[in-house]
């Protein structure tokens, strides 16, 4: 059976940054089981592994748009203060919750001065390239219950 939409697609993956830093990978663990054209992984990597079969191998380096999406500079905003005066101390690096926009978000701390608290809330992985190898390890068809929820139940998949 070929990956085609609705087939349930076994992976093993690695990803890496173009500086080929390890961000993620499947290695010692379950291959990653997903539901395929269900939007349960980012464009890019679905698209490429349309068609494909158990065996097959592949390597792509996928571009932020078809990925985790260009930086958004209006994601990066000056907060007051006192908005988190529940919070003893803050410091770059840290997870926050902010409103934006697109509703509340959760953001990295990147500056903090005496007044203010510069908050990032692109996805950590937004305006980076994703090289990806991955190799089919199944491809199956769904249950009615997975087509139901839109994801995978059993190994790899989800548990509930
Ligand atoms: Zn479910």
């Amino acid at each position: 059976m070929n990956v085609a939409n609705n087939a349930v697609v076994l992976i093993h993956y690695t990803l890496k940054s173009d500086t080929g830093e390890v961000l993620d990978s499947s290695d010692g663990r379950e291959p990653l089981a997903y539901l395929h054209g269900r939007g349960n992984l980012i464009r890019g990597l679905e698209s490429e592994l349309n068609g494909k079969k158990t065996g097959d191998a592949l390597k792509v380096r996928i571009a932020p748009s078809e990925a985790y999406g260009e930086l958004d500079p209006a994601l990066v905003q000056d907060v007051p203060r006192t908005s988190f005066s529940g919070i003893d101390t803050i410091e770059v690096g840290m997870r926050l919750q902010t409103p934006t926009a697109q509703g509340p978000r959760v953001a990295v701390v990147i500056e903090v001065s005496a007044n203010t608290i510069r908050l990032d809330a692109n996805h950590p992985l937004a305006g980076q390239h994703l090289n990806f190898a991955a190799e089919i390890m199944d491809v199956r068809a769904a249950t009615m219950e997975e087509l139901s929820h839109g994801h995978v139940h059993g190994p790899g998949g989800h548990h509930h």
